[in-house]
């Protein structure tokens, strides 16, 4: 078993309109956005990041909005539920405002003891609001949601898997210990990470597999607190027969991926040097930065996107 894992770093997903999807998070559900920037690999598409102040690892929710895409259709080997932690209390706020707002698949319920709130993203993304303990995390309030009801960061994440002992193998192997099991749900906790510590895995043996699409996760990105714990972890998963992609450089952390037996696209994230390396936090995701090899660019990149207003 590995100890470097901190719990979620980010979760990166697809979406359609770039503004849509932008308002969204930053109107609607008060983030900021933090970083405005290109996919790396396809920079005719933003990479838009949106979490607390700073952008701290576990609260970093990101997309790629590639316009024209189809939806992705639900069901297995994906990412089912991203899950947002909100202060005790502030669902009845959450309640009002989103259902004022018009978004669908509101649905109030209770796991594990927490009350939670789902609802849908503008792509059809699966949601969750969670009263969680509180754990000394800040909402941003600049987007004029309280600070007694804003989005604290991730609590964690649910998997839809058609097979859960692979993943629930390898979950254990970078840390996680299972905590409680509710029907077809089985609950992984880390200890000592960030707040964003738990991960559901939900068994569905007859689902078909998931389309990925616009609303659909990506890859989901567990943290690391650096370089070095980074590469402990490459090398002992690939110790365990794990196919790990070199380290790659994404400017605001470093980042290794892997495939994960039941489908989804894992990430490991260092937190560091984070999202002000290159902007004054007053002023994080303004302006679109570039990594430095599409800099000559900039002129070409920034006629292929999409304006966004803020
Ligand atoms: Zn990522």
């Amino acid at each position: 078993m590995i100890t470097q894992i901190k719990g979620l770093h980010h979760v990166t997903s697809m979406a359609s309109a770039a503004q849509q999807n932008n308002d969204f998070f930053t109107r609607t559900l008060g983030l900021r956005r933090v970083k405005k920037t290109v996919n790396f690999d396809a920079p005719d598409v933003y990479h838009l990041y949106y979490g607390d102040e700073v952008g701290t690892p576990g609260s970093v929710m990101t997309y790629f909005p590639f316009g024209d895409v189809g939806r992705g259709t639900r069901g297995t080997g994906e990412v089912g539920v991203t899950e947002f932690a909100v202060p005790q209390g502030a669902l009845g706020y959450w309640s009002d405002r989103l259902a004022g707002q018009g978004v669908s698949g509101l649905h109030q319920d209770a796991l594990f003891g927490e009350a939670r709130l789902q609802f849908e993203g503008p792509d059809g993304d699966s949601f969750a609001l969670v009263e969680s303990p509180s754990r000394e995390r800040f909402a941003w309030t600049g987007n004029g949601v309280p600070q007694d009801a804003g989005i604290l960061g991730f609590r964690g994440a649910r998997f839809r898997l058609r097979d859960t002992a692979a993943t629930a193998e390898l979950l254990t192997f970078m840390g996680y210990k299972k905590s409680e099991t509710s029907g077809a749900i089985s609950r992984f906790v880390i200890e000592g990470g960030n707040a964003a510590d738990t991960i559901d895995l939900e068994e569905v043996p007859g689902a078909r597999t998931a389309g990925q699409g616009a609303g659909s996760v990506h890859h989901i990105a567990f943290a690391v607190e650096n370089r070095a714990a980074q590469l402990e972890v490459r090398q002992a998963l690939m110790d365990t027969g794990y196919q790990v992609t070199p380290v790659i450089d994404r400017d605001y952390f470093w980042a290794i991926y892997f495939r994960t037996p039941g489908g989804v696209l894992f990430e490991i994230a260092t937190n560091e040097p984070g999202f002000d390396r290159d902007e004054d936090t007053a002023h994080l995701g303004e302006a679109l930065k570039l990594p430095t090899r599409y800099e000559p660019f900039r002129d070409k990149i920034e006629s292929l996107l999409p304006p966004i207003a803020a």
